[in-house]
């Protein structure tokens, strides 16, 4: 059962840059995958196609089987059900205060304030950061902020969630945090998609692997046949 499929995806940003060179792509819902590739191989590239922020301009991206039609209801679907934590959380957090941070992304689902609050305290507490909340973002630690983005991205409820090098500049401790969190939402039944330089890293975590080169998938396979295969 394909959560995401991606086909002969072709990219170029606007300053002629090809990004994306034919990328065909299928995850498995429930599984834990990792996608490795040097910089600039296309990984976020390509994430921001799974949640329909970018546009193929060629080929075609399937949600639950079904086509993404570039059109308000499919996209609004789209980001309902595929979040994405990036990298920086600085990229991802502009509010007054921590609650008002993690809320913004149900608020802008369109769902009522209750509901919001409610599923934005909820998240808070999974990630630890409940006593934070009327405090402002920009005073917090790196690894608090991580955690805010990605009470952010929970709150709204999806059911991939994609983390884009989750563990880069995390001191051992948070990383081992952040992948304990991990491991919950995977229990929960949540498709997670982790980019990563740490070939152990994906060694250990993943079900499944993707590498990356080039805007193309030049290997795929379960931890063990892509690594120690010859
Ligand atoms: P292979 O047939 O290539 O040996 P398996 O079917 O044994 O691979 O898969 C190994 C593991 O990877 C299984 O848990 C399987 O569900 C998972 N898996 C296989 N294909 C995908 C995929 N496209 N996306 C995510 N997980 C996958
Ligand atoms: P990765 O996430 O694997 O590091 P990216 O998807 O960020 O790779 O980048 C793929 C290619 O697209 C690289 O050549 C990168 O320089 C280029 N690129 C990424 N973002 C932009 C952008 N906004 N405008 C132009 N080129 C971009």
């Amino acid at each position: 059962q394909y959560i995401i499929e991606a086909y002969e995806i072709e990219y170029t940003y606007p300053d002629g840059t090809k990004a994306l060179n034919g990328l065909t792509m299928q995850i498995e819902e429930g599984r834990k995958i990792a996608v490795l590739g040097a910089n600039g191989a296309g990984k976020s590239t390509l994430f921001l196609h799974f949640n329909g922020i970018l546009r193929p301009g060629r080929g075609q991206i399937l949600f639950r089987g079904r086509a993404v039609h570039y059109r308000q209801h499919s996209l609004l679907e789209l980001r309902k059900n595929v979040g994405i934590v990036f990298q920086d959380p600085d990229n991802q957090l502009f509010s007054a205060s921590v609650l008002q941070d993690v809320a913004f992304g149900p608020l802008n689902l369109g769902l009522d304030r209750d509901t919001a609050l409610a599923r934005s305290r909820q998240t808070m507490r999974e990630t630890e950061i409940e006593t934070l909340q009327n405090k402002p973002t920009h005073f917090l630690s790196y690894g608090q902020k991580k955690r805010v983005s990605i009470a952010g991205v929970l709150a709204m409820e999806p059911q991939v969630i994609i983390f884009d090098e989750p563990t880069a500049c995390l001191d051992p401790r948070m990383a081992q945090k952040i992948l304990e969190l991990l491991e919950r939402l995977s229990k929960q039944g949540k498709t997670l998609i982790m980019s990563t330089h740490d070939v152990d890293l994906a060694y250990s975590w993943a079900d499944y692997v993707f590498l990356i080169k080039n805007g193309t998938v030049v290997g795929k396979g379960s931890p063990q046949q892509v690594f120690i295969r010859p």
